[in-house]
Formats: C-alpha cells, sequence, structure tokens
C-alpha cells in the first residue's frame, strides 16, 4: 500500500505496476493541492522516460526553460544556459496540471485508488502473509476502512506520516523556511529562473504563466516577522537585491496572499526496513536551491518500487541496494549544499549565513 500521491507516490505505482505488483494508493486531498516547486531540471529527462511519461511534458501549460541567472558569491549576474548541454531544456511545469496528468494514469495502475482518504493508523496484521493491517479514512464521506498489506510505502511528503506512526526518527538538518508569493507581470519575461543571495536569505523567481512570477524568498524562520509586517518585510529584501529589482521593476508584488512552506534539508534515520520503505520528500527533503525535489522525488518512486518488487520475489540484496543509492545520493547531495553556501561570504555576520552554514557542516561532521 502506498500513503500519498504526490511525485514519489505515484512514481512508486507506475513502477509496482509495471512489475506487476498489484497494491493500493491512498492521498489525503481528493484533488492535488497548490503546491510550490515547479523547476524540473534538464537531466530529470531520462527518469521521465523511463517511467513512460515524457508525453505529459508536451501539454502547452508546462514550459519550456532554457537556463538561470544567478547572483551568489559576488555582484557579477551570472548566466548558465542549458542549449551545449545533453538536454537543452527544463520545465516549469504547472504543477497542479502535472499531479492531475499522473493522477489520471494512477487510475490503471492501483487497484484502488483512495483520493480524499487520509492514513489513520498502522498496527501488526495478523492474517497470515500479511505485515500490516492499515486503518484509512475519507473524513468527508464519514468512510472508513481497513486494509491488510505486506508492504506500506512512505510518501506523504515532509510528514512523513507513516514512519511517524511508526516510530522512526527524522533529523531535522536546518530550518530554512520558504515565503511564497506571486507578482503581476506588466510585459513578459524570458523563460528561466532567477536566484539571487541577499542578507537575510535568497531569492527564487520564475515565471508561473504569461501573466505571473513565482516569487520565493528563503530565510530562517527566526527572520519572518509575524502578519502584516511580512509584506514590508519582502519589500525590503526585494530592494536589497542588486539585480532582482530591476528585472522585475515593472511587475506589481501581490503580497495580500504569502504562503509560507518549511524548505530545509530533512532524512530519516533510516529509508526501509522490514515491511516499510520511504520514497521521496518522506525520506529525504531537500533544499530547493538544489532543484532536486521533483526529480528525487521520481527518482526514489522508481527505485523504491522496482525494491518492493524484488522483496517480494526473494531478493533480499534489494533493501541494501535501495538504501545504498538514497543515502549515497543524498550525501553527494549534501556535499554540493555545503560548497554552495561556503560561496557566498559577502555577509559574513549576518545571521542567516552564520547560523546556517555552521549547522549544515556540523550535521556533516
Ligand atoms: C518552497 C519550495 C519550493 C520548491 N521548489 C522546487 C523546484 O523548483 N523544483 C523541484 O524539483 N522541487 C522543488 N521543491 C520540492 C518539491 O516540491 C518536493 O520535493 C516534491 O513535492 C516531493 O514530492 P513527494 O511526492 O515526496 O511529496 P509531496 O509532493 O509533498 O506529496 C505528498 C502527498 O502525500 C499526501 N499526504 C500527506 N499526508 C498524508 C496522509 N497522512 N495520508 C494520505 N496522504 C497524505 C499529500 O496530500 C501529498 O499529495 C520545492 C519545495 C518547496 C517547499
Amino acid at each position: 500500500m502506498i500513503v500519498g500521491g504526490g511525485p514519489a507516490g505515484l512514481a512508486t505505482s507506475f513502477t509496482l505496476s509495471a512489475r506487476g505488483v498489484p497494491h493500493v494508493l491512498i492521498d489525503a486531498q481528493t484533488k492535488p493541492s497548490h503546491k510550490p516547486g515547479e523547476a524540473l531540471s534538464p537531466n530529470a529527462r531520462p527518469l521521465l522516460q523511463k517511467l513512460g511519461i515524457e508525453h505529459l511534458l508536451e501539454h502547452p501549460a508546462h514550459q519550456q526553460y532554457y537556463g538561470l541567472e544567478s547572483c551568489w558569491g559576488s555582484e557579477q549576474l551570472e548566466a548558465k544556459s542549458f542549449m551545449s548541454e545533453l538536454h537543452r531544456n527544463g520545465y516549469l511545469l504547472h504543477r497542479r496540471l502535472f499531479e492531475a496528468q499522473l493522477r489520471v494514469i494512477a487510475q490503471y495502475t492501483t487497484q484502488f485508488f483512495g483520493e480524499g482518504f487520509r492514513l489513520k493508523q498502522i498496527q501488526p496484521s495478523t492474517q497470515q502473509g500479511q505485515q500490516w493491517k492499515i486503518a484509512i479514512e475519507n473524513p468527508a464521506q464519514n468512510h472508513l476502512r481497513e486494509i491488510h498489506a505486506q508492504w506500506v510505502i512512505d510518501a506523504t511528503g515532509r510528514k512523513a506520516s507513516v514512519c511517524r506512526h511508526l516510530g522512526i526518527q527524522k533529523q531535522v538538518i536546518d530550518e530554512q523556511f520558504a515565503m511564497v508569493f506571486k507578482a503581476k507581470l506588466e510585459r513578459e519575461v524570458p523563460h528561466q529562473i532567477w536566484v539571487e543571495a541577499t542578507k537575510q536569505g535568497w531569492w527564487y523567481v520564475a515565471p508561473l504563466d504569461r501573466k505571473h512570477l513565482t516569487m520565493m524568498f528563503f530565510t530562517l524562520q527566526e527572520l519572518i516577522p509575524t502578519g502584516e509586517q511580512r509584506a514590508s518585510f519582502l519589500a525590503q529584501q526585494l530592494a536589497s537585491t542588486l539585480h532582482l529589482k530591476k528585472i522585475i521593476s515593472t511587475s506589481t508584488l501581490l503580497t495580500d496572499q504569502i504562503q509560507l512552506w518549511p524548505a530545509g534539508t530533512t532524512c530519516l534515520e533510516v529509508p526501509s526496513g522490514e515491511g516499510w520503505l520511504a520514497v521521496g520528500d518522506a525520506a529525504h527533503a531537500y533544499d530547493p536551491v538544489s532543484s532536486f525535489g521533483i526529480t528525487s522525488a521520481l527518482a526514489s518512486g522508481f527505485y523504491g518500487g522496482h525494491t518492493v518488487a524484488d522483496l517480494l520475489k526473494g531478493k533480499s540484496e534489494a533493501h541494501g541496494v535501495y538504501r545504498y543509492i538514497l543515502e549515497n545520493a543524498f550525501q553527494a547531495y549534501f556535499q554540493q549544499l555545503i560548497t554552495h553556501y561556503g560561496r557566498e561570504k559577502r555577509w559574513p555576520d549576518a545571521f542567516f549565513w552564520q547560523k546556517r552554514f555552521p549547522t549544515l557542516v556540523d550535521a556533516n561532521a
């Protein structure tokens, strides 16, 4: 049974189905909900092909993007183009549509897709050949069900709800938060991403559609003011940029709706165990500066699905292989993260940079 129907849970379902493993999938939301995060990097392409979902990106609502400009570690705005690389473009996804497209496929890959069902309880099963007795509920329909399963897969994102029920510890490596809002465009901008570091954090800006930008300011929770002061805080942070304020000077900030999202690095003590496995953000959640999130969620769903299928066939080494793949990828990410933040030395006394970087170094020691 898969709990969670985001990119990780859905990729797990597609893989299990391709391997002939019957399964059920539940997601707490009846329809895909709003989630931040839309940049799919060019190197995700082979994975999408493997999962058989590359064609979904042909929908005109998903925009191709060809590079990024970044001001990080110096006052220069440095351009990185994908045009000379193997895969020449990434995608700025219409995130809700992308997940809706994946959900349509899941109607065919699952035995039962419980949209609107959430996990209520997990206990050991007394049924022969089954490991878990899982209670799920659909509160809107006052519907309670019990499912017996050999495997439970935690694809619940940063909440890691299944692991919480099983008592698996999650390590929160840093407490970065994203302040997310939109800006209205007066004229079209190039299809690319802008990143700029400031004294109190860093900005990520990308076109959302023809008329809007998605704006994200990443900072520490301690620096985020309450309620009404948030809009002026964001205006100050934007004014402190060297480049971004000019690039978006003709757009209107829609700061009447600011959302806060946890956006730091977290990892489980172990990503799998007897009869359970975690995929996507539930296993390892990445700092969005890496643009790893969606690709890693799909990848761990792909490998997680194969792991369960192999274990059901008695290939006991699959557990170790899964852990090795996930933990190696996480270590590589972590090294890159430390190097990346370490490049920014302009504000050695600022709270964000002072507090943040030593924490990361300690966690890696
Ligand atoms: C501010 C921000 C910006 C980001 N930007 C990017 C980006 O540009 N590019 C990128 O690649 N990544 C980005 N990410 C990361 C990316 O969004 C995540 O890595 C990705 O969504 C992880 O997918 P997932 O399937 O593991 O989890 P999720 O997408 O979180 O899906 C989890 C699903 O589980 C369901 N669920 C939760 N609890 C339960 C329960 N108890 N019972 C049943 N269902 C449950 C939820 O409804 C949800 O649909 C960003 C993240 C943040 C916070």
